[in-house]
């Protein structure tokens, strides 16, 4: 996939011609052609935008594609420009009938919204929100730890946080959170710049504060924070108690007198489930897997593969996390993670395909809005997926399947209370932009106990002051994407659930929902795809109670 920066000049010159023939079409044929010329142009840019993006992830040090990554972050606003005024002229189209007829009404919802998070005006803050995450960014990724002897970086030092070795635990524990301690300042100053500038674009666009602007940047065009409000309440009724339950049977399992923050990534005195071979070993089972689940998954691996848009392995350089992105120019998917030896090297494959699996089979849509919907759906496709190929875990856990199977299943319910604190905290963030950097750790450490009442940091200063947000990548890079996670869990369980008495049916809902793409809202999706809403508290309790009974009957000699 060659690479070249787009001449931005020229582009604008181009674009804004067709916008104008657009305009002036004087017959429902004109203005299609000029739309999907305007759709060609977009996938021009963003495809180049896309590549420049996933070689600097690649490689953090690669000066050309910082380069290159720099002048996207500081053009992407004047592209953002140019789709807005394209969202205008839309909103007026003269033969707009034809438009709807062919991609619906929520094109025309969603540039509606669109068109309120932006004006001329925040340009410039819009740059320096980019160039303040990718600061961001680059500082996790330049993290060098020194650990017995070798050299880590964040990603690589996570095994030994699992390890069944306390004092292994603990050492490599300390370390990963000094790399966070020693950089709170920086950590600070980046996001205490971001929520100011955040706040102020909120108030040039007209609103009171950054959160209603969020939501509308994140394309909610069917929930109100009063909703995510109310959600959150029913998960800490419902699921605060449950998780509390699976920690202290945790703690007893592991045998420990004192539980302590750096016990909890460990599930069993053994050690954790690992994947029983090399990476090249998992990505073939992972292709029989997928060959086995269906037709139409055997065809998306297949293309994946035969493609090379997958790069998993953990290097130096390399940025952290995982993803899963979209090259509209080519209609190809890429997954991103870094691979290190412990079972979420499994839930990439399962989590990120989920998501690839989704936007190969939209790629026909045809519209850059309708390639991903909105991301709490989003993460139904991944985490369903993740359950779906339940099945085939053998293949990567032999005789520890049952022990990957009772983490996985616990943790994902454990995580919705921590989900809706990060949640909290980033209302709570808004509500308050003008907070010291300290009253914002101290908010932090009082709404994680809220969340996580088990919670204890020993005798770490810097997280029991309230620093474990600082290593949450989407408080910095992406606010309000984080309840997205809860909500679409309590969807992917329903999957589960399903899945355990009729996997064809639910396989077959599964599909179809990934066939929708971001044509249909979240809760006309979730309908779609015959599911129940997160936000009926009914719901969550069903769920509830059908996780926590799963899991009780799994018997404790089971998971030594
Ligand atoms: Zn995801």
């Amino acid at each position: 996939m060659p690479y070249r920066r787009p001449d931005f000049v020229n582009y604008q010159a181009e674009f804004n011609t067709t916008l104008h023939q657009f305009m002036q079409a004087a017959s429902e044929q004109e203005q299609l052609s000029a739309f999907d010329k305007i759709y060609a142009l977009r996938r021009e840019f963003e495809t180049m935008m896309t590549l420049a993006s996933i070689r600097n992830s690649l490689n953090t040090s690669d000066s050309f594609y910082e380069a290159e990554q720099n002048f996207f972050d500081e053009n992407e606003p004047h592209y953002k420009k140019l789709v807005t005024s394209f969202y205008r002229v839309l909103l007026q189209a003269p033969f707009r009938n034809a438009l709807e007829a062919r991609y619906g009404n929520l094109l025309f919802q969603l540039a509606a919204l669109s068109l309120k998070t932006f004006d001329d005006c925040i340009i410039e803050d819009l740059q320096k929100e980019n160039t303040l995450s990718t600061e961001y960014t680059k500082l996790i990724a330049s993290a060098k730890i020194e650990f017995d002897g070798q050299i880590y970086n964040l990603s690589g030092l996570a095994p030994f946080k699992l390890s069944p070795d306390r004092e292994i635990r603990i050492k490599a524990s300390e370390k990963y959170d000094a790399f966070f301690a020693a950089n709170k300042v920086a950590l600070d100053r980046i996001f205490d710049e971001m929520v100011k500038l955040r706040h102020q674009m909120a108030i040039k666009l007209g609103f009171n504060n950054f959160i209603e602007l969020g939501y509308a940047r994140m394309s909610r065009t069917d929930y109100t924070a009063a909703d995510v409000k109310r959600f959150r309440d029913a998960v800490h009724e419902q699921l605060v108690p449950i998780s509390q339950e699976l920690k202290a049977r945790q703690q007893e399992r592991l045998g420990l007198g004192d539980f302590k923050y750096y016990d909890e990534p460990l599930d069993y005195p053994g050690g954790n489930p690992q994947p029983q071979g090399s990476p090249e070993w998992i990505v073939q089972h992972a292709a029989t897997m997928y060959k086995e689940l269906s037709p139409a998954t055997d065809e998306f691996f297949q293309f994946m593969q035969q493609n090379e848009l997958m790069d998993l392995i953990n290097k130096p350089d390399k940025a952290g996390g995982g993803y899963c992105t979209f090259l509209s120019g080519y209609q190809a998917p890429f997954i991103f993670s870094n691979f290190n030896g412990t079972s979420h090297d499994i839930d990439v494959l399962t989590h990120e395909a989920g998501h690839a699996f989704q936007c190969y089979r939209s790629r026909y849509l045809g519209i850059e809005e309708y390639y991903f919907p909105t991301l709490e759906a989003c993460e139904i496709h991944s985490m369903s997926m993740e359950f779906l190929t339940w099945p085939w875990m053998h293949l990567f856990f032999n005789e520890h399947t049952d022990k990957y199977k009772f983490s996985h299943l616990s943790r994902a319910l454990i995580f919705i209370p921590y989900g809706c604190a990060v949640d909290e905290f980033q209302h709570w963030i808004y509500e308050n932009p003008h907070c010291t950097p300290d009253e914002r750790h101290n908010a932090f450490r009082t709404i994680e106990k809220k969340y996580l009442p088990h919670r204890d940091y020993a005798e770490n200063n810097y997280m029991e002051s309230g620093g474990f947000w600082q290593r949450q990548s989407h408080i910095y890079r992406s606010p309000f994407y984080y309840i997205d996670y809860t909500l679409a869990q309590l969807c992917a369980f329903q999957f589960w659930y399903r899945s355990q008495s009729n996997r064809e049916e639910a396989l077959n809902d599964y599909i179809v929902l990934c066939d929708q793409g971001g044509s249909k809202s979240f809760l006309e999706l979730v309908k779609v795809a015959k599911l129940n809403s997160p936000f009926d508290p009914n719901t969550i309790k069903t769920i509830a109670g059908q996780v926590k009974k799963w899991l009780a009957e799994v018997p404790e000699e089971q998971l030594s």
